[in-house]
């Protein structure tokens, strides 16, 4: 199947951009991003309008008033044992439960750490707007051009 991924705002054929993010200890999303790779920016969660999960470079913290929270994935010990043991149940139901199912629980994990981002805020139109995604294969986690099938 035919697909486009967006570098730099612009629609562009897949470069096989795949950064390998090392072994997974506890559970994929939980990796710490690394830079984007076409700008140097902060690769921030972004499912507006895209596929669920889906990350965006949206440059560097602004804490203006049009910007959104940063919503990156908060490490395990930076928010309390209880919902660390919430997210670890949805995280095994995520990994047994049918594909349409996986949206919802990722946007569950989402709602549940979102008080415990770093609350740095973003220019939406900040960064070079490219999109990734994160995937794990294998026992590894790779960060990805992120996909879009016409
Ligand atoms: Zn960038």
């Amino acid at each position: 199947m035919k697909y486009f991924t967006i570098v730099k705002n612009e629609e562009q054929k897949d470069d096989g951009l795949r950064i390998d993010m090392g072994s997974v200890k506890t559970a994929w999303w939980c990796v710490p991003l690394p830079n984007c790779p076409d700008c140097g920016g902060h690769v921030v969660w972004w499912e507006a309008e895209y596929v669920s999960g889906t990350r965006k470079c949206l440059g560097h913290p602004k804490n203006e008033p049009t910007s959104i929270l940063d919503a990156r994935v908060p490490q395990p010990g930076n928010y309390p044992n209880e919902v660390a043991e919430q997210v670890e149940r949805l995280i095994q139901r995520r990994n047994t439960c049918p594909d349409e199912e996986v949206a919802k629980i990722d946007l569950e994990i989402l709602r549940l750490l979102r008080p415990w981002t770093e609350g740095l805020q973003y220019d939406t139109k900040g960064g070079c707007g490219s999109l990734f995604s994160v995937q794990s294969e294998n026992g590894r986690v790779y960060l990805r051009r992120e996909r879009f099938y016409p």
